[in-house]
């Protein structure tokens, strides 16, 4: 008979220091919690050829420990894309550590989250994958360097009022949903990999033509890199992306003192949902439709869909997305357990979205 020891078991045995975390989610949650040390959010991606992802996710995952960062990073042959914390004393160590490992990331941007509490991540996780952002594409011939033509926030903010410009947002919809470029089209799927050949669609009259432009942007401008080359590979000339996409627009609107033509919240993939960019609410309460653009998970475990609740809203539901969620979630644990295995757990679907009835 075979008996496996568990990771924890083997990495005693060994006596080596493990590569992953050994801790519980919650454990590591209620750490963060107590901690009082200042942290940075911040993300940063590049393009560049990864020899071997294995080992140099391995020696990042060393290096951060060391430097006590936080976050979720992806390593792919075709490079890295990673949302982090970083205790503020390190800021410069990490920095300077970073940028040391590989020329391609030398002088690289690092996106400092504007709206921090410092408690955005509580474990870090460092993950091989196939892609850093998945695309769908097994055309050899595509090439992610030959991308669109960078544009500073104020030559976006120029453009955005130009009749022969068309700006069109590449994240998923529960992202536009709360906050967009003035104008900007929403391509509506929630994967990218769907996405490109729907813009690719949605803008064929443009394709060959000298006298439009196109403008992609995106949370960060990991996603509009390949866009923008997507689209330049299928045809498309005035191919443009919002440099450093909305999280450095918004930076740079603010530190030059222009209108941000981004209204609404930037959404953001960790614990605070969103970065406010301005005071405008474009959304409305999936419930009740009053104008709201707080996300939330559904209480019940068993959903965990991701919406939009107002406060009256989530008093009444007590923060479920429905009347039957909200009786799930009072259930004792035992019966909760045993309806999550006849159920699958869904991620936000806005066709189910649109279908929610408010339960008057
Ligand atoms: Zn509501
Ligand atoms: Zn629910």
């Amino acid at each position: 008979m075979i008996v496996r020891a568990n990771r924890t078991q083997i990495v005693k045995k060994l006596n080596v220091k493990p590569l992953h975390n050994l801790k519980s989610n919650k454990e590591l949650r209620e750490a963060l919690l107590a901690d009082p040390t200042p942290r940075t959010t911040l993300s940063f991606y590049q393009y560049f050829h990864i020899a071997n992802p294995q080992e140099f996710r391995d020696e990042l995952y060393r290096k951060f420990t060391e430097l006590g960062v936080l976050g979720r990073i992806y390593i792919a042959d075709e490079g890295i894309n990673a949302q982090m914390s970083v205790p503020t004393a390190n800021f410069e160590a990490f920095k300077q550590m970073l940028y040391s490992l590989d020329s391609a990331l030398d002088g690289l941007r690092l996106n400092v989250a504007i709206e921090d509490d410092g408690k955005s991540f509580w474990v870090l996780r460092l993950k091989v994958r196939d892609k850093i952002v998945a695309d769908g594409i097994d055309d050899p011939t595509f090439d992610v360097a030959n991308n669109g033509k960078y544009l500073k926030a104020a030559q976006v903010n120029a453009l955005i009022g130009d009749p022969n410009a068309v700006f069109v947002d590449m994240r998923n919809y529960y992202e536009y949903e709360v906050g967009h470029f003035e104008n900007a089209i929403e391509v509506p799927s929630d994967t990218f990999k769907e996405q490109l050949p729907m813009a690719a669609e949605m803008l064929k009259d443009l394709k060959g033509r000298d006298d439009k432009t196109i403008v992609m942007y995106c949370t960060g401008g990991i996603r509009c890199e390949k866009a923008t080359a997507y689209m330049i590979h299928n045809g498309f000339n005035n191919v443009y992306h919002v440099e450093g996409g909305v999280i450095e627009y918004a930076r740079q609107a603010e530190k030059l003192g222009l209108e941000s033509k981004f209204k609404g919240k930037n959404f953001v993939f960790d614990e605070r949902f969103g970065e406010r960019i301005t005071d405008d609410v474009v959304a409305r309460c999936h419930q009740c439709e009053s104008p709201s653009d707080r996300h939330t998970n559904c209480a019940n475990d068993n959903c965990h869909r991701l919406f939009i609740q107002c406060e009256n809203c989530q008093t009444r539901f007590e923060n479920c997305c429905g009347a039957e969620c909200q009786r799930i979630a009072a259930l004792p644990q035992a019966e909760r357990y045993a309806l999550r295995k006849l159920q699958t757990t869904s991620t936000f679907d806005k066709a189910r979205a649109n279908r929610l009835v408010p339960v008057l």
